[in-house]
C-alpha cells in the first residue's frame, strides 16, 4: 500500500469553480454544468460520485445516453436487475430533484426524491420516485426506488 505524504489530502471539489460550460454540451441532469465537468467523469469511470444525489444525477444522465453498463454497475448487489428503460423510443426530457435526505460524504445511506420527465411516442410521462441509495465497498449504489408519495394517504 502506498501512501502519499502531501500536506493536505483534500480532494478538490467539483462544483462552483466552473460557473458556465466552457466546452461540450450542458449536462443532461440539469445541473447547469457541462457534461464533462458534471456526470461525464462518473460515466467514464474516472471519478466516483461522493453523494447520493450525484449518483442519482449520473444515473439519470446514463439513462439519457443509454449507458446500460453504468446503470448496472451502480446498482447495489441486493438490487434485482432493474428494468432498464433504454429503448430508442424513450426520450428523456429533464430531471428535477425535489428532496434529499442524508446521502452526504459521511453517510452510508441516503434518499433522493425526484421527478424525471420523458416522452414515448409523442406522449409525455413523469416518473416520480424516492430513490434509496446505500454505500457498498465505499461507493454509492442504487438500492431501490418506491414511487413518490406526495399525494398523501391511499
Ligand atoms: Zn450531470
Amino acid at each position: 500500500m502506498t501512501r502519499s505524504t502531501k500536506p493536505s489530502g483534500e480532494v478538490t471539489p467539483v462544483g462552483p469553480r466552473q460557473p458556465h460550460p466552457r466546452h461540450g454540451t450542458p449536462c443532461p441532469c440539469g445541473s447547469g454544468q457541462s457534461y464533462a465537468a458534471c456526470c461525464g467523469p462518473y460515466l467514464d469511470g474516472t471519478a466516483l460520485p461522493d453523494t447520493a444525489e450525484a449518483l442519482m444525477r449520473s444515473r439519470y444522465t446514463a439513462y439519457t445516453r443509454r449507458h446500460a453498463a453504468y446503470l448496472k454497475a451502480t446498482c447495489h448487489p441486493s438490487t434485482p436487475s432493474p428494468e432498464l428503460v433504454l429503448a430508442e423510443s424513450v426520450k428523456w426530457l429533464g430531471l428535477r430533484i425535489l428532496r434529499r435526505e442524508a446521502g452526504q460524504t459521511g453517510d452510508s445511506e441516503g434518499q433522493v426524491e425526484f421527478i424525471a420527465r420523458y416522452k414515448v411516442g409523442g406522449r409525455a410521462h413523469r416518473l416520480h420516485e424516492v430513490s434509496r441509495f446505500r454505500r457498498f465497498e465505499g461507493r454509492w449504489t442504487y438500492l431501490d426506488g418506491p414511487p413518490g408519495h406526495s399525494g398523501g394517504g391511499v
